[in-house]
């Protein structure tokens, strides 16, 4: 029997190397429960004090290290939920291999909680991994950090677990924000910022890894593995966030793009809200190695602009085969949009899954799928 502690974290399972939790279990909490065991979790995020891992797993929570390990729902080995109805589904065993239906776990993992109330969660685990470097590098393009990028992942196979890209109008705002000295001499059109994690000290592998692009690529780099320099690193990207909100209320989306198409969505979509919103200002940052681009809007000024720059981002990505919604999922504010990126007949599917299990439409009503007729 395995013993349940006070933050309803079951005893890790070392053998499986796996955890059942509470839904209401923070991120924080479930990092501190797997490290006695030298183990860690796949999905991190900035929000890890507060975010919960039903809220996550709802959401399908990405992350910082979605590159290395997925997103929630490759984590999920198990699911106990409440349905509508207030019947119970659990299936909490974790086995490595069970094809006995359909994956419920998968199908509550991104339901924005219109299918069912996450009461439990059977969560794969990940070594823990002591030895880290991170390394920041300036760019006179972004089509070279990306080349850098792409060769960064077959140089480093294993040991990538982060890999972000943020400009230098979003440097600046950080910058002046924080008080912060500028990374290099030099004011970079591009940054890319990548970590690597290992059992044994990285920072070699690293720095060859980015002699080896950076000395193809015109490029400035700094390279650090101790905790305070890797957090200083960290700060230039991290610091995005609040440095936008404390610069106005932003219009904030949340893509997805073919590889392919990444370079050439950034100057793009400048121009298409420089056409559709004159004045606005776009600051762009994301998980590159995700191909995920956070787009915030600034100075969008009326309710009728920020719509706007809304549809004109939106159908921008959608024409270039990307996602409307990378993270943040589709809740409300994006459902009339949400015919960008799924058919009609993928919309009914949805619609006959929400039926079957909330006929009555109690749970989150007004969320993901849009108003009928
Ligand atoms: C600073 C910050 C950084 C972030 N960074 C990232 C990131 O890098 N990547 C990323 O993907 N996300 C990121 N997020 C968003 C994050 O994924 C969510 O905030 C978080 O995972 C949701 O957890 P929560 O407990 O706060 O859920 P809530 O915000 O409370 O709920 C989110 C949704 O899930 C539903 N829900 C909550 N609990 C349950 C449950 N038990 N059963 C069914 N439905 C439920 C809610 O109804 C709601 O629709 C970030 C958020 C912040 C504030």
């Amino acid at each position: 029997m395995s013993l349940r502690r006070l933050d309803g974290i079951d005893e890790v399972d070392h053998l499986a190397s796996q955890v059942t939790a509470g839904a209401g279990a923070t991120l924080a909490a479930l990092d501190a429960a797997a490290a006695p065991a030298g183990l860690a979790f796949g999905v991190d995020l900035a929000a890890r004090g507060s975010a919960t891992l039903g809220g996550m797993s709802a959401t399908n929570a990405g992350g910082l290290r979605m590159l290395r390990y997925g997103g929630m729902r490759a984590q999920l080995a198990g699911v106990e939920a409440v349905l509508a109805d207030g019947r119970v589904v659990s299936h909490l065993g974790g086995l490595t291999k069970d094809n006995t239906g359909y994956d419920l776990a998968g199908l509550l993992a991104g339901s924005e909680g219109t299918l069912g109330v996450i009461t439990r969660v059977r969560l794969r685990l990940v070594p823990r991994l002591p030895a880290r470097t991170v390394a920041l590098l300036g760019f006179g393009t972004t089509e070279a950090a990306l080349e850098v990028l792409a060769h960064l992942r077959r140089a480093l196979p294993g040991t990538l677990e982060a890999a972000e890209l943020f400009f230098a109008d979003g440097v600046d705002l950080v910058c002046g924000h924080l008080g912060l000295g500028p990374p290099f001499p030099t004011r970079w059109d591009a940054y890319l910022l990548v970590e690597v994690a290992a059992p044994h000290d990285p920072t070699d592998q690293l720095a060859a890894a980015v002699a080896e692009c950076t000395a193809l690529e015109t490029a400035d780099s700094a390279v650090e593995s101790d905790t305070v320099g890797r957090a200083r690193l960290w700060r230039y990207r991290e610091a995005h966030t609040e440095a936008i909100n404390a610069a106005g209320v932003p219009v904030k989306l949340d893509i997805a793009l073919p590889f392919g198409a990444l370079a050439g969505f950034v100057p793009r979509v400048r121009e298409v809200l420089s056409a559709a919103v004159p004045g606005s200002r776009p600051v762009l940052f994301g998980h590159a190695g995700d191909g995920n681009l956070h787009v915030n809007v600034l100075d969008t000024g009326t309710p009728e602009r920020a719509a706007a720059a809304e549809d004109a981002v939106l159908r921008l990505v959608a024409g270039l085969e990307g996602s409307i919604s990378a993270e943040h999922g589709i809740g409300t504010a994006k459902r009339p949009w949400l015919h960008l990126n799924r058919t009609a007949e993928e919309i009914a599917a949805f619609r006959a899954l929400k039926a079957a299990l909330d006929p009555a439409g109690i749970l989150n009503p007004h969320v993901l799928l849009p108003e009928a007729g």
